[in-house]
């Protein structure tokens, strides 16, 4: 473990550390940010109210309209002075939103990564490919630094030009690979199609995320690159990647909750809701200085798990991401997350891991048409195999989500590959 003392801390010591650190930046963000202390102040509520972690319940929640309000530097509880980095969101959901971090929110950041590394086997005397974006976005700079940090060897590759990557990947031996789990996919496609033998290669653990994926998705990939693929966690806001990992066990992904403290509500009321069930997913930075957040709503929707886990971490463990809150899809009144319809996709051998969701509405109704890639050796002449294999993809996914899509199979590589974040939704009601 790269710091056994927070990760496996007794659950009644990690309170005691939390309630004091809830203290600390509680009467950071009231003192230094004029948001923070106008909200608390509507809510009748000073930092004195504020004793343990217990009371977080007290504190407001925090939005990410919050942020765009505040656009850019509003939230800040430091002056610049002390702001060495600043990164936005990718702005997969609106316009972009700006965070800025003191030398030591790095150094946080760079432990949660650390943490997650080690946790997947990775030490000093290992390369890891960095092949998640590098600029503003979080995920290159944000594994870039883990890897340093623990002494690694970084390969700075960034996304896109997905030649190079699988050459100097095979030349110079990396041992891991820190991407999203769709770019991963296309990478593992291109090493097959280069010829050269996945047994030249050296990889052995992946580090994806950024984006939902399923235990599906995972099998595919561990299969595809003979490697182990775990599971990272974060969100700009809160520092980017490395809020927490999976483990060797790759049974839910532990949070980094000695800095940032989580909790599930439920969306709609806003309560808290019991250990295991699944709500909104929270976070109160603990330790953070530059752009403290109090309860900041992620949409992501999960579950958390606080049984200790068999790797010996007492950190507390989310569940796979569903997708956030305005992932969700309704149609004819039914809600779809497209992690779902990923599930089903990859479950059938029949289908290439790749699929693009069409939602539509024509005379008052939705029209939902999934494109999906047949696997080559499915190919058939005969009409009565492909509509034999649509249906059966269709019924599945009537079983699973409970609505009847539209099937259309495609081409091979007609679907667009992702280098990034994958886009599998095109909404045209959204239009209307
Ligand atoms: P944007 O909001 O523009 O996508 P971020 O890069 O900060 O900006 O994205 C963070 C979001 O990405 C998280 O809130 C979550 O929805 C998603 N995400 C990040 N890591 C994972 C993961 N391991 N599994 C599922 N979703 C993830
Ligand atoms: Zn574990």
């Amino acid at each position: 473990m790269w710091n056994e003392t927070a990760e496996k801390m007794s659950r009644v010591e990690m309170r005691k550390l939390q309630s004091t650190r809830l203290r600390n930046v509680v009467k950071h963000a009231y003192h230094n940010s004029p948001f923070y202390r106008r909200k608390m102040q509507e809510m009748d509520i000073t930092p004195d109210d504020i004793q343990s972690i217990d009371d977080i319940v007290k504190l407001p929640f925090t939005v990410k309209q919050d942020l765009r309000d505040n656009y850019p530097f509003g939230l800040m509880a430091v002056p610049m002075s002390e702001i060495v980095r600043l990164h936005a969101s990718s702005g997969t959901t609106g316009k972009p939103i700006v965070v800025g971090y003191t030398r030591k929110d790095l150094a946080v950041w760079k432990e949660g990564v650390s943490r997650c590394l080690t946790a997947y086997g990775v030490t000093k005397d290992d390369s890891i490919q960095v092949s998640y974006g590098y600029g503003l976005f979080t995920g290159g700079l944000g594994a870039h630094d883990g890897v340093e940090n623990i002494g690694g060897t970084v390969i700075p590759m960034s996304s896109g030009n997905t030649q190079k990557q699988i050459q100097l990947m095979h030349d110079f031996g990396a041992k891991g690979l820190a991407c999203t789990p769709s770019y991963a996919l296309f990478l593992a496609e291109t090493i097959h199609e280069s010829g050269i033998p996945l047994e030249e290669f050296q990889l052995r653990v992946g580090a994806f995320g950024a984006e939902p994926w399923t235990e599906n998705m995972r099998k595919e990939l561990e299969e595809k690159l003979h490697i182990k693929a775990y599971d990272i966690y974060g969100l700009t806001e809160i520092c980017g990647p490395g809020v927490g990992g999976e483990c060797e066990c790759q049974d839910g992904t532990h949070l980094w909750e000695d800095h940032f403290f989580p909790e599930i509500v439920d969306p709609v009321t806003l309560q808290p809701v019991e250990p295991g069930k699944q709500g909104e997913l929270v976070f109160t930075t603990l330790t953070k200085e530059g752009m403290p957040m109090l309860r900041y709503r992620t949409r992501d929707l999960t579950a958390l798990h606080y049984e200790t886990c068999a790797c010996g971490r007492t950190a507390v463990r989310m569940d796979r991401i569903l997708g956030r809150s305005d992932d969700m899809l309704i149609i004819r009144g039914v809600n779809v997350f497209p992690s779902q319809v990923e599930a089903v996709i990859l479950e059938l051998p029949e289908f290439e891991p790749h699929y693009f969701m069409i939602i539509d509405r024509v005379n008052n109704t939705d029209t939902f048409l999934i494109q999906v890639e047949l696997r080559p050796d499915y190919y058939s002449d005969e009409m009565n195999r492909m509509l034999a294999l649509k249906k059966k993809i269709a019924d599945r996914l009537l079983s699973v989500i409970g609505i009847r899509p539209e099937i259309k199979i495609m081409e091979p590589h007609s679907i667009e590959r992702s280098q990034g974040k994958a886009k599998h939704v095109q909404d045209n009601r959204k239009l209307l």
